[in-house]
């Protein structure tokens, strides 16, 4: 991942969650409080700006600069849970461009802190059960196929694990206040999660 990858990126995110705000707020109000689509555009229009005004980019300044304007500009829970696994994830890849291991294992550390954040586990219908095998998927890739096959299989795995959440309970967030309620309906975040591996695999391609 250069910088040009991890800004492109970042943009790619900001148009989907643009075209899809509805949806994720739809299936926010199902099970939370109806915000997740509002929440998540205002996040990524302030990356949108934030990103014009970063100076000497790399991949890891881009990415870590999301990460705290996500941080400062979303009220809701999603805000420093994303704002965290961006930051975590910029400050792993280090100053130069990085392959689909460092991808990879930088991912991994930001799933470990979410994770750590939320107190959340693979099951818990969170934006964790599409993050988790998006980042088993990379890391199962084979590096020398490239980013381009390795982000598509990790961009399968995270839709795959958003389907999972459907039938589950919620165990974290507001939807957990629903109890039984919560089961058969999409997690939104996992939603997002989805969003954000399906538009790095298009720009990585
Ligand atoms: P809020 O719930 O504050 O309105 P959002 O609607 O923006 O925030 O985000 C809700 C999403 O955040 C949920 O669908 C879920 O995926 C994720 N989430 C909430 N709490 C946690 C948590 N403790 N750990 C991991 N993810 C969580
Ligand atoms: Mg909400
Ligand atoms: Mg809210």
């Amino acid at each position: 991942m250069d910088t040009d990858l991890a800004r492109a990126w970042m943009l790619a995110v900001a148009e989907s969650i643009e075209a899809d705000r509805e949806r994720l707020s739809r299936l926010d109000a199902e099970i939370g409080d109806g915000d997740h689509g509002t929440n998540m555009h205002r996040g990524f229009s302030a990356v949108r700006e934030a990103l014009d005004g970063v100076d000497s980019p790399s991949a890891s300044t881009v990415l870590v600069k999301t990460g705290t304007t996500l941080i400062s500009r979303v009220g809701g829970a999603s805000g420093p849970l994303y704002g965290t696994v961006f930051r975590t994830v910029g400050k792993q890849l280090g100053a130069g461009d990085s392959d689909v291991a460092e991808l990879a294992a930088a991912l991994s550390a930001g799933r470990d802190d979410v994770c750590r954040l939320g107190s959340a586990q693979v099951g818990d219908k969170t934006m964790v059960d599409a993050l988790s095998p998006a980042v088993d998927a990379l890391t199962a890739a084979d590096p020398a196929g490239g980013l381009g096959p390795a982000t598509r299989a990790a961009a399968e795995a995270a839709e795959k694990g958003a389907e999972s959440t459907i039938p589950l309970q919620a165990r974290k967030g507001r939807a957990s206040y629903l109890g039984e309620r919560s089961a058969g309906h999409l997690d939104p975040g996992a939603a997002s999660t989805a969003l954000i591996f399906r538009a790095l695999a298009d720009v990585a391609r």
